[in-house]
Parts: C-alpha cells; structure tokens; sequence
C-alpha cells in the first residue's frame, strides 16, 4: 500500500498497519533522483490497473465551485473506500454516511469542524491535484506502472492479474495510498483480510504536494509507491504457478522462515521504489542506518531459531519486522538492502532469479557478497547456517 507518512505521522500508523498493508512514501521521498523508464515486453506478464478518475475529478469540480451533485460524489467506489479507511485510522467507525454532509458544507462554504477528510486541505490544493492528475492521464500512469513491475520478474512469468485504481482527492492525513481487500455488493464494500476478495488501490491526491517539488517528482513518487503495491501482487500470483515456491510453503515449518519470506519479498518491493529515482544515490545517514537494521535483524533472527521462543513473541517480532514505515522496519529495510547489493554488484538477472527461486537463495547471494567484502554488514552465524542447510534440502 501506499501510505505517505512523515516521522511525526509514524505512531497512528501502527494501528491501520494490521488492516491493510502500508508502504510508505516518507522512505521512496527521503531517498531518489532520477528514473528510468521501462516498457513492457512479455506478452504473458498481464498487470492490467483500471483506473478509476471519477472520484478526483468530480472533487475537483466541486472545489472549483461547478455543480456536483453530493449524494453522487459520496457514493462512488473510491471515495467509499477512502471514507471508511479514514474512519478506521481515526477511530470514528464507518462514516461512510457522513460524507454527504462534509461535501455539502463545503460546497456552501461553510467552516468544518473536524475535517476528518481533510476537504479543505484538498480544496486549498486544487491547482497541484489537477496538475498531478494531468500527467498521470498523459504519461499512462497505469502502464508505467505495470512496465515498472515487469522489469523485476523472470521472461518466463505467465500470470494475469487486474487492480482497480482509484483516485480521489479526501482522505485521512495519514494515508495517501494504500491497498485493501474487498469483497464488493453492489457498490457497497466488504473490507475482508488477506486471501479473501479482491485487491484494491487508492490514493489520495490531496496533498500531493508533498511528493516532490515540482509535478515530475511527485509523479515519479507516486509511480513508486504504487509499483510497490503491485509488485506484492504480481508477486502472490507469481508464486501460485512455482514450483520452488510451492515447495517453499509446503516446507515451512519454522518462525524464521517467514521472517526470511517477508524481508526477501518487502525488500524487493522497497528497493522497486526506492529504485524509481536513481540506483547509486543513497542519504547521508545510509551507512550507519543499514548497519543498525542489520543488528536488529540478527538479533530477532536469532530469537526466532531459539527453541523456547513463544508464539506470541515470535508473531511479535516479525510483525515489527514491517510496521511501520520507516527505519524501524527492520526486515523490510534489511531486505532493500540485499536487494540493492544483489543488483548492483551481481547484476539485475542475478536479483530476478532469487524471484524464482525464493528466499533462501535472496539471503545466499548476499551471505556469498559479504563474504569477499568485508564492508559489508554479515548474519550472524546461526542464520548462516540456518540459510545454509535449508538451501540444501
Ligand atoms: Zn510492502
């Protein structure tokens, strides 16, 4: 998911994280320059994003003061997702049905108390969410997107998988983009959990203005974050068709091991975005961040191979592993971390075919690295061991 968070914004965070699947904007924004642009060549890689405008579009005619008519606006799919996940993150229950009101209140000009949509905000911001909306029509955000995935994936992937995109301009602050899952009646939604019903993105173009300093910026952000989201998905559909994967899941039988699937898997989608804005350019504190999330991982690593650890803690631990969005993340920014030294010192091929192969073979090829460098963070020695003797089997 897509979720544009700042350090300040990180804590209520914790609370949706179990909800719905949160990357965040705040790492691809504090990282990036430049990108490179991909185009799709396999035939049987089919990621097609509907795109839904009519959310944003009706909103930006209503905070341009043209008729709209509310009861409408307020009924459609994406703004009755964003409606309810803003409920959810503010702890107010459905207000889904109190939408219609907010959107009268600001079409009359009146003062809201309590913003929870963030309506005057978008409103404020009318001029940089058409901008932004303009270049996603004319720079076919939904095949950037999908050319962006492809490029991670081995030529022979053969799945086909369709996202529905919807773009709106209201929200809670704290998430700009995101994923749920839904199980729809009629255009009511039925938000349900992992491997139920069907995946759905939304962002909120509302303060789009943070993504960057001028529209190409933001645009690329925005590229970013959602090809995070679609990896994920492309991913799962992926591995319904491999056989190492098949293997991988019938075999998993410890802790560790899905602590390693997490971090192979949220690393690479990380590292997609992160990768959008340039492959060498890395911030300042990189170096000493990197070796603080490595320790950490070698610690909870470790915790999870003792014989006595709990479920609870165990299921604690690799919760943490990627919460919240940030550094603290110590799994998901260790995985970007192996996934960027897999490519740039071995190579693009060599990442994509940990794609394949899975996540004992991600965590090898680093071990193999930081073996010849002797800068490079290590495992400690029961993971090696563990990454070993699985890989064998
Ligand atoms: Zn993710």
């Amino acid at each position: 998911m897509i979720i544009h968070t700042s350090m300040k914004k990180d804590l209520p965070l914790l609370r949706v994280n179990s909800l719905f699947h949160i990357a965040s904007l705040w790492i691809v924004l504090n990282i990036i320059i430049f990108y490179t642009t991909y185009s799709q060549t396999n035939p049987n890689f089919n990621v097609n994003l509907l795109m839904d405008y009519s959310a944003v579009e009706k909103s930006i005619d209503l905070f341009e003061d043209e008729y709209v008519n509310t009861q409408t606006l307020s009924e459609l799919r994406g703004n009755r997702i964003a409606a309810s996940t803003t409920g959810l993150i503010a702890n107010r229950g459905n207000v889904i049905n109190i939408l219609k009101n907010f959107l009268d209140s600001l079409r009359y000009h009146q003062i809201i108390r309590d913003d929870i949509y963030h309506l005057e905000d978008a409103r404020k911001n009318v001029a940089n969410i058409k901008e932004l909306l303009e270049e996603m029509k004319k720079q076919n955000f939904n095949r950037r997107v999908a050319a962006t995935v492809e490029q991670i994936f081995p030529e022979d992937a053969n799945f086909s998988i369709t996202i529905p995109v919807y773009v709106v301009a209201l929200g809670h602050e704290n998430v700009d983009a995101y994923v749920r899952r839904i199980i729809w009646h009629g255009d009511t939604p039925q938000f349900v959990g992992e491997n139920a019903g069907e995946l759905n993105i939304v962002i909120n173009l509302t303060h789009s203005i943070d993504y960057g300093t001028n529209v190409e910026e933001r645009f690329i952000s925005l590229l970013g974050v959602v090809a995070h989201e679609v990896f994920h998905a492309a991913f799962s559909a992926y591995k319904e068709n491999s056989r190492s994967w098949k293997y991988f899941y019938k075999n998993r039988t410890e802790f560790i091991d899905d602590l390693l699937d997490l971090t192979q898997n949220e690393g690479i989608a990380y590292y997609l975005s992160f990768d959008q804005r340039g492959r060498g350019f890395v911030p300042r504190d990189w170096n000493v961040k990197i070796r603080q999330v490595f320790s950490e991982f070698n610690n909870n690593a470790t915790q999870l191979l003792s014989d006595s650890i709990t479920h609870g803690r165990a299921g604690q631990l690799i919760r943490k592993a990627n919460l919240s969005g940030s550094w603290e993340n110590y799994g998901a920014m260790t995985g970007m971390f192996i996934a960027r030294e897999i490519d740039l010192r071995l190579g693009r091929a060599t990442l994509i075919e940990t794609i394949s192969s899975g996540p004992f073979d991600f965590f090898l090829k680093y071990s193999t690295l930081s073996e010849r460098d002797s800068e490079l963070p290590k495992f400690s020695t029961k993971i090696e061991e563990k990454i070993r003797k699985k890989q064998i089997k």
